[in-house]
């Protein structure tokens, strides 16, 4: 902002010796006048493109600031879906929990009930967990970190 405020300073000094230009009759005095407006028209222009940039530069900060938020909103109504629960002891996941139902017969609306892993969940990456085999019992996978979640 503060190359907005030199872009006035210099019209208000190329103005006021335009102004007083105007009266004077020898070649010589006007023609220095015209180069002292001149001087301040350049450097206005030479502001206005300053403040160009630094707008330019505003709106992108903004617009990436915007996308980020955005995203930020969308991970925590994505998260909302979900509860943290205990499996087994000590082994934590998520829950999806049962949606709303938006509108009879609209099957979109409907998602099998499914668990996802903590870990991977809470670093922003939704991964379904896979029932596998463990040992002698069962485990849930992440494919994604290869955790296996016994119950
Ligand atoms: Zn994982």
């Amino acid at each position: 902002m503060d190359s907005l405020s030199a872009v006035m300073a210099s019209l208000t000094i190329a103005k006021e010796a335009a102004s007083a230009a105007v009266g004077i009759r020898d070649h010589n005095l006007v023609a220095a006048q015209i180069a002292a407006v001149n001087d301040q028209l350049l450097k206005a222009q030479q502001g206005l493109f300053l403040y160009g940039t630094q707008m330019a530069d505003i709106q992108n900060n903004l617009r990436e600031t915007q996308d980020q938020l955005r995203e930020l909103k969308r991970m925590q109504s994505e998260r909302d879906n979900y509860a943290l629960v205990q499996i087994s002891e000590g082994v934590w996941v998520y829950k999806s929990k049962p949606l709303p139902e938006i509108s009879e017969g609209n099957s979109d609306a409907v998602q099998p009930p499914h668990y996802l892993c903590q870990k991977c969940f809470d670093s922003g990456k939704k991964v379904v967990l896979q029932r596998t085999a463990l040992y002698y019992g069962h485990a849930l996978w992440c494919t994604a970190c290869d955790s296996k979640l016994g119950f």
